[in-house]
């Protein structure tokens, strides 16, 4: 039985550590992209476009690679989808094109589309090309807060308009979660850092890091110094258990332990032997996997509701238990178990649906031992940053706000919030949280502001 507290880094050997977190799919050679690409039918009315939030030509890039135009195929994927290297790694493409592929109907074996594109965008980066150009300078200025996938994706389209775009990024790195949060398994070789580069190379771009809205910049300087501004600023906070012991020693937000795996030494993180993730999201997942990655030996996740209910995919469960996290449903934390030095346990209460439909503690606990504790509740979007500090109280009245619905900017089909001249997008708006919705939020915002600052006169 081991010890309580038992955290230490190295768990594995680095060697080991930096199998683990090879490539989750290797990627496809010329030969196995031209016999998947052989694979598509080229359908007429395609369904996988039709579910992509973005709306890539799927068999229109399919087609490309299968008459040898890998360059072209990128181009196409890049064209409605400028972060279509990354989302080729982090889609959920089996409950999006892949899982509407009529070869997936046919034969439940749908074209590997992901991997398709994984292969071109691949291709172009390879190259070093940049295919795209900016129009002529608008003289038009707009100011984008935030540098993740929502914000980057709207300066990109702007600065192809020819408007002159600056980007605030409260941290030290552009890229949002896509640097910060996805699994570093599906996020290999700088990719994120790749990206923001390419994205920055059409030109038009500036992009101001450690710069946060709400104590360098406010939300009413940049509507008086910019033609337009949107809010792409994400989830910033996390939600909290309500339970004592949770900020003990050994307890952790998953969303920051996850940015450490990001940034760190994989070799120097503090790992458990006992590690108990509690919540049912991506986060959950991958929280756990990382963590089994790094060598904890015995991790549990638990989640209050049955799999089913669980956020994260059939495909990401299946992704934890073959890397050996036993998921519990079925329960609920009540009591986070702590002694002098940190966590020691955390106690559960099983759970069932009331005969109302809600969920209701059956009044049975258990108890599991564990040295660390991973909280992935689900994070959410606070609108502090929009209150400036004591330092500028005459800076926004209630009505220069944005207004915020169920906890997200209300945005309007084209993004376009309350606040005139203000657009907001990814995940601080309605929608699933998704790399690839939140890259078209920030295309139809981008669309939307071209649009406002190019329209002509009204005729009378
Ligand atoms: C652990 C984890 C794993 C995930 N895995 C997947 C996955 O596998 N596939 C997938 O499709 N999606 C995944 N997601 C979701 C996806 O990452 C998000 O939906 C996406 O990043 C949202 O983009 P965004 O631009 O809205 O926000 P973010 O990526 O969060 O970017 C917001 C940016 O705004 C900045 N910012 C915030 N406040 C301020 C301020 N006041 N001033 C200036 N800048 C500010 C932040 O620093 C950040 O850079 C995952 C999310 C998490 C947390
Ligand atoms: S649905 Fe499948 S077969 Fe049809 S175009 Fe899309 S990828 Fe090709």
């Amino acid at each position: 039985m081991s010890q309580p507290h038992d955290i230490t880094a190295g768990r594995l050997p680095a060697r080991r550590i930096e199998e683990n977190f090879a490539d989750l799919h290797p990627p496809l050679t010329a030969h196995q992209a031209a016999v998947e690409a052989a694979r598509c039918l080229f359908c007429h009315d395609a369904p996988c476009t039709e579910v992509c939030p973005t709306g890539i030509d799927i068999p229109g890039f399919i087609r490309k690679i299968a008459t040898g135009n890998t360059r072209g195929a990128a181009i196409t994927i890049l064209n409605e989808n400028i972060m279509g290297g990354t989302c080729a790694n982090v889609c959920p493409v089996e409950e999006l094109c892949e899982q509407v592929c009529v070869r997936h109907t046919a034969e439940e074996q749908p074209v590997q589309i992901g991997r398709l594109q994984r292969y071109a965008t691949d291709h172009l980066f390879a190259l070093g090309v940049q295919p795209f150009s900016r129009q002529p300078d608008s003289g038009r200025k707009i100011a984008v807060v935030g540098a993740g996938p929502a914000s980057l994706s709207c300066a990109h389209r702007l600065a192809l308009h020819g408007h002159r775009v600056t980007v605030f990024e409260a941290r030290e790195k552009a890229g949002g979660l896509n640097e910060y949060g996805l699994a570093a398994y599906k996020m290999l070789e700088e990719r994120a850092a790749r990206e923001v580069e390419f994205i920055l190379g059409v030109g038009g771009i500036t992009l101001q890091n450690n710069t946060p809205l709400g104590r360098d910049v406010t939300l009413a300087e940049l509507r008086r110094d910019f033609d337009a501004v949107f809010l792409g600023l994400g989830h910033n906070e996390v939600n909290r258990l309500g339970l004592a012991g949770e900020d003990a020693l050994g307890a952790h937000s998953a969303v920051d332990f996850i940015a450490r795996i990001r940034q760190e030494d994989l070799t120097t993180l503090p790992v458990g032997r006992r590690v108990v993730v509690i919540g049912g999201g991506n986060t959950a997942i991958d929280i756990a996997v990382q963590i089994r990655k790094l060598g904890a030996e015995h991790v549990t996740l638990v989640y209050r509701r049955g799999a089913s209910d669980m956020g994260a995919t059939h495909h990401e469960q299946r992704l934890a238990q073959t890397s050996g996290v036993h998921i519990m449903t079925w329960a609920r934390p009540c009591r986070v178990e702590t002694d002098a030095a940190g966590v020691t346990a955390v106690t559960f209460e099983y759970t069932r649906l009331g005969p109302d439909g809600r969920l209701t503690g059956s009044g049975e606990h258990f108890t599991i031992e564990a040295d660390q504790v991973f909280k992935a509740i689900g994070q959410k979007f606070s609108d502090t940053a929009l209150h400036p500090p004591a330092l500028h109280p005459h800076d926004l009245a209630a009505d220069d706000l944005p207004a915020i619905e169920n906890g997200r900017f209300r945005v309007d089909a084209e993004r376009r919030t309350s606040l005139p001249g203000v657009w907001a997008g990814g995940d601080c708006v309605p929608g699933r949280d998704l790399t690839v919705v939140a890259v078209q939020d920030g295309k139809l915002a981008a669309e939307s502001i071209h649009r406002e600052l190019t329209a002509g006169p009204a005729a009378s």
